[in-house]
């Protein structure tokens, strides 16, 4: 159908429907005003005014022909005033898109593809993650799944689940940043031991990185949030031998196969038996030095065996079930690989620190 016969049918629609004239010249506006506000670009504009305001075929055009033709003597007036008048309010509407869009240009000129471009830097991954990464890959390559947790948590996540006696230290506020009764800061990432075994059956292996928070006052040493990694795994027939193993891989393949790794008897609260795991000193290679206190040896991380009690509190039958889990503190590890002195420097974003690492 030819558009004049379109908008022949369109207002004869009106028209039967009994819209007065002015009210089909408010809806022929409406329409126009609709397909203006779409019209982005110098093409639609020249679009949108050609099929307007088109001497011949455009639509404005069409309507004066058919509705002067039609129209009572009486009316003819009125439709020539408001034809000239919806006419000029189009025009007028047209110019101010053009402006518009010559004012766009002008804020915003198209790009000059000779001119060199700005240059950008790019951005370098934190040291802390780069490590998180690097730690990650090591037991992800031994089959431990990857889970971040909740860093509120409750009570019993934190301490009583994992089996700390009421008077241990580190339950005391000193040490423990508490939200309300109950609910605070993990104090470490080891909460997540008891939601993944609460959760699912054995064999696991899982490495949890996280933030972890303490009661401290920020120094070289010391920051209130630091970084953690936990790792378990829980098998049948899983031995200390197990434990001692995947450490010792875990230690060559981060600090380079020449290192040692000795373990020494500790105590936490979930492990039984536990112990600590110490490395070659890299300040001396062994031999002895200020930074190892001239043992040859730096201390890595905790671990142990895990605590009956703490298979007890998950439902695991400690007669079927064991497992190995070790903590340790991401922060020393970057400081000790990237031969940064301070915690601090860590946390404070400062750009010139933290290009360093690429
Ligand atoms: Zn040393």
């Amino acid at each position: 159908m030819a558009i004049e016969d379109q908008v022949q049918q369109a207002l004869s629609e009106l028209l039967e429907a009994g819209a007065t004239i002015e009210e089909l010249y408010s809806s022929l506006g409406d329409t126009f005003e609709r397909e203006r506000a779409a019209s982005g670009s110098y093409e639609d504009i020249k679009v949108l005014r050609d099929r307007w305001l088109g001497r011949k075929n455009g639509l404005l055009a069409a309507t004066n022909q058919h509705w002067l033709k039609k129209a009572p003597r009486e009316l003819k007036p009125k439709i020539g005033q408001l034809q000239n008048k919806i006419k000029q309010s189009f025009e007028v509407a047209l110019a101010k898109a053009l402006k518009e869009l010559d004012e766009r240009q002008l804020a915003h000129p198209p790009i000059d593809v000779t001119l060199p471009g700005p240059e950008r830097r790019i951005g370098a991954k934190h040291p802390l993650q780069v490590t998180v990464e690097e730690i990650c890959s090591i037991f992800s390559a031994l089959g431990f799944s990857i889970a971040e947790g909740p860093e509120i948590e409750t009570f019993y996540y934190n301490f009583e689940a994992l089996n700390f006696p009421s008077d241990h230290p580190a339950v005391d506020e000193m040490d423990t940043l508490f939200i309300e009764d109950k609910v605070l800061l993990r104090t470490h990432t080891s909460p997540m031991q008891i939601r993944i075994m609460e959760s699912q059956k054995p064999p696991l292996r899982y490495l949890v990185p996280g933030k972890v928070y303490r009661h401290d006052t920020a120094d070289a040493t010391h920051s209130p949030m630091f970084h953690q990694i936990e790792g378990f795994a829980v098998d049948k027939n899983i031995t200390f031998g197990d434990l001692k193993g995947t450490l010792d891989h875990f230690a060559k393949r981060l600090f380079g196969s020449s290192i040692k790794t000795r373990f020494r008897a500790s105590f936490f609260p979930f492990t039984e038996p536990s112990a600590e795991m110490d490395v070659t000193c890299q300040g001396c290679g062994g031999g002895g030095c200020r930074v190892c206190k001239q043992t040859g040896f730096i201390e890595m991380l905790g671990c142990g065996m895990i605590d009956p009690n703490v298979l007890k509190a998950v439902k695991y039958d400690p007669e079927q079930y064991q497992g190995f889990a070790f903590g340790l503190g991401i922060d020393r590890i970057a400081m000790r690989k990237y031969e940064i002195n301070d915690i601090q420097l860590l946390y404070q974003g400062d750009i010139r620190f933290l290009r360093q690492f690429r």
